[in-house]
């Protein structure tokens, strides 16, 4: 389930062990990797790959091996007996292993005026809609990677790009931290969050309140991009898959979760690394993994 950089890695070795996977696409084919511009740190790219890019690239190769893409969403699984059933709206798949590679979609603020200025100038992705910015005063909300890179890329389209945070020190990279103090195009705004977004049919303004010292204000924007991290993709496993507090699904170190012949790997199971690389890494051990339960049966 999956067919971000786990589903594909999971796929592709699970097709050479000739095990005829089928991928589940979900939503968004490629997953969150597939939104990103350029992914600079994926070996073998020296140059950087567009991120759309390197999905299909993933997806060509586990094809040529065998795997089946599935364009489907599933909205239920049945983990209780063998062989799992997973519930799309068209199909059900019957599945003698199962490996999960669902991800993460975006945080949210959670504040007024989000929901519904969501596509009206507010965001959680700069490639699908830096480029409506043209000209525009932009606000990005962060401090992390995803944050710092996403406010560069939008440098390109925007006028100004004025990073808003809550701390003073950033979790982003000193790579990334360097290269946005140097824009000219970027500013901050620093012990900062955004209390609500103000506008009728379009995002107008942003209610700001500094936590240090409680003040308040209001800031003009046009756009609002929000890069507060990630929530795992894991609802529909809920009470059939032992998780963590925050949702991620529990591992051992051979990816395989509290129900023998499912595998979890990638974002879905992962709250430290959260990397193109290491989730490719977690999908292909799972998928090993995987081949070695269905041998094991076979004996
Ligand atoms: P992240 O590292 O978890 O950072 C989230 C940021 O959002 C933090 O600065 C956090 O502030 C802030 N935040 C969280 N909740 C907030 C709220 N309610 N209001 C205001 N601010 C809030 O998430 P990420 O940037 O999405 O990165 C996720 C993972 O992907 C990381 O491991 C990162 O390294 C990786 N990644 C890597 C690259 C790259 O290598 N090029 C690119 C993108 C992402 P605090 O700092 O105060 O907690």
């Amino acid at each position: 389930m999956g067919s971000g950089p786990t589903g594909y890695s999971a796929a592709l070795y699970a097709a050479r062990a000739e095990l005829q996977p089928v991928v589940l696409t979900g939503m968004q084919l490629g997953g969150q990797a597939a939104l990103t511009y350029t992914i600079e740190n994926y070996p073998g790219f020296p140059d950087g790959v567009g991120g759309a890019q390197l999905g299909e690239l993933f997806q060509k190769q586990a094809e040529h091996f065998g795997a089946v893409t599935e364009f489907s969403s599933a909205h239920s699984v049945d983990l209780s007996q063998r062989p799992f059933k997973v519930k799309s709206d068209d199909e059900d798949y019957l599945a003698d292993t199962l490996i999960v590679g669902t991800g993460a979609s975006p945080t949210h603020l959670n504040i007024s005026g989000e929901v519904e200025l969501t596509g009206r100038g507010v965001s959680y992705c700069a490639t699908c809609d830096g480029w409506f910015f043209k000209d525009k005063k932009v606000v990005v909300v962060g401090g992390g990677d995803s944050a710092l890179e996403e406010a560069l890329f939008i440098t390109r389209y925007a006028s100004s790009v004025t990073i808003i945070h809550r701390r003073e020190e950033f979790r982003a990279s000193p790579i990334l931290q360097h290269r946005a103090r140097e824009h000219p195009k970027v500013d901050f705004i620093l012990n900062t969050i955004v209390t609500e977004i103000v506008g009728t049919d379009k995002l107008e303004a942003l209610k700001l309140k500094n936590v240090k010292t409680g003040d308040e204000t209001i800031y003009e924007a046009d756009g609002l991009f929000i890069f507060i991290g990630h929530i795992p993709n894991t609802q529909i496993f809920k009470d059939q898959l032992e998780m963590s507090d925050l949702g991620y699904i529990k591992v051992n170190d051979k990816m395989e979760t509290n129900v023998p012949g499912v595998f979890a790997a990638g974002e879905a199971a992962d709250p430290h690394f959260r990397q193109v690389v290491t989730s490719a890494g977690m999908g292909a051990a799972a998928a090993i993994q995987a081949t070695r339960f269905l041998e094991a049966e076979s004996e």
